[in-house]
């Protein structure tokens, strides 16, 4: 067992035991609320040939999703939480009769939609880096699909992000932008979560080591927990 393991299953313990006891959710059973049991797409971007953003020193976005991702899967199977893996190799996800790159792309993406759309009750969390010119810039950024929902996750991501990875982060969280394919195809409440910019130095090396993106699914991950809470006591279940 890997080191980040080990502090993944302490901490989730801990998380889960909270979450019995009425913290953040009243109990670990199904949830009902109005979208049943929710089940987590949880989607690393980008993959194979586009590995999206890239640091100073030539790690791949599309790797550093991935690896976050799959501490999410592991954390949020110790919740009880359902999850679907739109990948969890680096490859894209393209049908192959997709010949030119930008024919591939669009495939790729209209194949997580159409995951996204086939799970019943999903809650997308598509997991991203950023990058910007201004190397200055840092702090993970939550963006939410339109609605209640999106707009409470969002804005609970955001507050979880700040209050337990990064204290200086100032970023607000913001409804997605319409331009964004992949939720501009989708039906489920969703979140895209900027995890930091590999732009940064300071920012990129963290974003590198297993602990930070231990405390980013953790966060994620409690949140998520909440929000399932709140869907919960508006709809009147458990
Ligand atoms: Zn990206």
């Amino acid at each position: 067992m890997k080191p980040w393991m080990v502090v993944l299953l302490v901490i989730a313990g801990i998380l889960c035991f909270l979450a019995r006891w009425g913290k953040l959710v009243p109990a670990m059973g199904p949830v009902t609320t109005d979208y049943g049991r929710p089940v987590v797409v949880l989607d690393a971007g980008h993959g194979g040939e586009d590995g999206g953003a890239v640091t100073a020193s030539g790690h791949r976005e599309s790797d550093i999703n991935l690896q976050i991702v799959k501490k999410m899967e592991y954390v949020m199977a110790l919740c009880g939480v359902e999850t679907v893996l739109t990948r969890s190799e680096d490859v894209s996800l393209h049908a192959p009769g997709a010949a030119e790159r930008g024919e591939r792309k669009e495939s790729d993406l209209s194949y997580r939609a159409d995951l996204v759309n086939n799970t019943s009750n999903a809650m997308l969390i598509s997991i991203h880096q950023n990058q910007f010119s201004d190397p200055s810039v840092s702090g993970a950024q939550v963006f939410y699909t339109l609605g209640d929902v999106g707009r409470q996750w969002g804005e609970s991501t955001q507050q979880a992000l700040r209050d337990l990875v990064d204290e200086t982060n100032t970023k607000k969280a913001k409804q997605v932008s319409e331009d964004v394919y992949l939720f501009s195809h989708i039906s489920c409440p969703g979140l895209l979560v900027e995890c930091g910019f590999l732009s940064n130095g300071v920012e990129a090396s963290l974003l590198l080591t297993d602990g930070y993106q231990t405390q980013l699914s953790l966060a994620i991950t409690g949140a998520y927990l909440h929000q399932i809470q709140m869907m919960s006591k508006a709809t009147g279940g458990i």
